[in-house]
């Protein structure tokens, strides 16, 4: 029993963050969809995808395009083939197209123009105008020695062969188990240009909101395939997570939702919110869409080896295949759980109740389509992440017994099946998407 007993401590004590901050699952039920899901992502198939990225020799934004075997033309046409083909095993449940423009490339010498083309499977959903995005990029470069050096061999296949396989294997898993998508379409995107100054999903970012596109939110998976430090030290059981804790934009609100779901269907396997951007001194291709007012996230593994990145030492051999799985997972139930629950509420709205003295406060939302109900969530200012949910039920106004002077509360919508939305902040004043009310 005494045995028993120090086991059961010692399982308590390794399952602790070492941090002290408990992961929540923040009331999120699961599916059992979702979980059945996890298990087709295949790390031997995404080992085969990477090396044949690699055998490109360079996918340098700026290398051949015309040569069938290597370049940057070479590796999206693959890349589009393959996606088409997924789209055929799944009865044609995909849209696969290229995204092309023409942009001036400011970095490099005389400011050529140059064409960028993202390679892009669409996953329609029952509203096509609300999108979803997933990424990596597909160029490579050699930049620490030579940023325009197109020619040589650039094999980036953990920057980022890595994310553009964890991807491409997204595509064909979410595709082959929901054919039929979801609320919201999702995108897989491949972008290109991104070595360049994020060329590719500046493209895309700005083409969706051309078109009127209500963007969910915006991942990149960028570098998430090393374990190993250049010290020596390992980690293949975290990844990190950056965004930008705007209450405005809700940054930190995706973080906080990758974190839940990550809990909840890989308990095992850590997620690390960092509430910043980026990295220091570093980007990528969420950024566009942060910059545009849209929640963006980029996933990253936890040890980067700063000395293999950007040059002719990215190679295969450092790719752990196991950990890229991990993050695809991680990826999977993510996106699959916000495509397939309603939008947020565009608005909020508070007031401070007088019966109770202005210790209550009614708070509103604008109505969502295909919402069931609503939840409220409260954390106070400095928590990390919510710690009570309160069930509105089939409302858009709620008397909270909350004093909100003191705490952030976020509304969030529930589908009939139990997915659950992004959460609106209440009262985060001159959010573009937010709307007070006093009275
Ligand atoms: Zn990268």
């Amino acid at each position: 029993m005494l045995r028993f007993f120090l086991l059961a401590l010692f399982v308590i004590a390794i399952a602790a963050p070492a941090d002290g901050q408990t992961p929540s699952t923040l009331g999120f039920a699961k599916d059992p969809r979702i979980a059945t899901a996890l298990g087709d992502i295949s790390p031997a198939r995404m080992r085969t995808l990477d090396s044949t990225l690699v055998a490109f020799g360079t996918r340098h934004t700026l290398s051949d395009t015309l040569s069938a075997t290597r370049g940057v033309g070479a590796a999206r046409r693959w890349i589009h083939a393959q996606l088409r083909q997924y789209s055929t095993d799944c009865g044609g449940c995909l849209r696969v197209e290229y995204d092309t423009g023409t942009v001036v490339v400011s970095r490099a010498p005389g400011r050529p123009e140059a064409r960028m083309v993202n390679v892009v499977a669409w996953l329609p959903g029952r509203d096509t105008s609300r999108v979803v995005v997933i990424g990596g990029h597909y160029d490579s470069c050699i930049c620490s020695t030579n940023s325009m050096d197109f020619t040589s061999d650039a094999p980036g296949a953990d920057d980022d062969g890595s994310g553009t396989v964890a991807v491409m294997e997204l595509a064909r898993v979410v595709g082959k188990r929901f054919p039929k998508g979801f609320d919201a379409s999702i995108a897989f995107v491949l972008y290109t240009g991104e070595e360049l100054g994020l060329l590719g999903s500046t493209q895309f970012a700005e083409r969706l909101l051309r078109e009127g596109k209500h963007i969910t939110a915006a991942f990149t998976d960028d570098i998430v395939g090393n374990v190993v430090a250049d010290d020596g030290r390992t980690d293949s059981t975290s990844v990190r997570v950056f965004a930008v804790d705007s209450l405005a934009v809700g940054g930190g609100e995706l973080a906080r939702y990758v974190w839940a779901v990550g809990a909840l269907y890989q308990p095992a396997f850590e997620v690390l919110p960092i509430l910043r951007l980026d990295r220091l001194g570093r980007g990528g291709d969420h950024r566009p869409f942060v910059e545009r007012g849209i929640p963006g996230l980029r996933f990253t593994e936890r040890l980067e080896n700063y000395k293999r990145q950007h040059l002719p030492t990215d190679s295969l051999a450092d790719v752990n295949f196991s950990y890229v799985a991990k993050v695809a997972r991680l990826n999977l139930a993510t996106v699959v759980s916000l495509a397939a629950a309603p939008a947020r509420p565009d608005s909020t709205a508070y007031a401070r109740d007088r019966n109770s003295g202005g210790q209550a406060f009614t708070i509103r939302w604008s109505p969502v389509p295909g919402a069931a109900r609503y939840e409220l969530l409260v954390r106070r200012t400095t928590a990390p992440t919510y710690t009570r949910i309160v069930n509105a039920g089939a409302v858009t106004e709620f008397l909270l017994d909350e004093q909100l002077d003191d705490v952030w509360v976020g509304v969030r919508s529930v589908g009939a099946d139990g997915h659950r939305s992004l959460t609106t902040v209440v009262g985060a004043i001159g959010g573009p998407r937010l709307t007070t009310r006093r009275r």
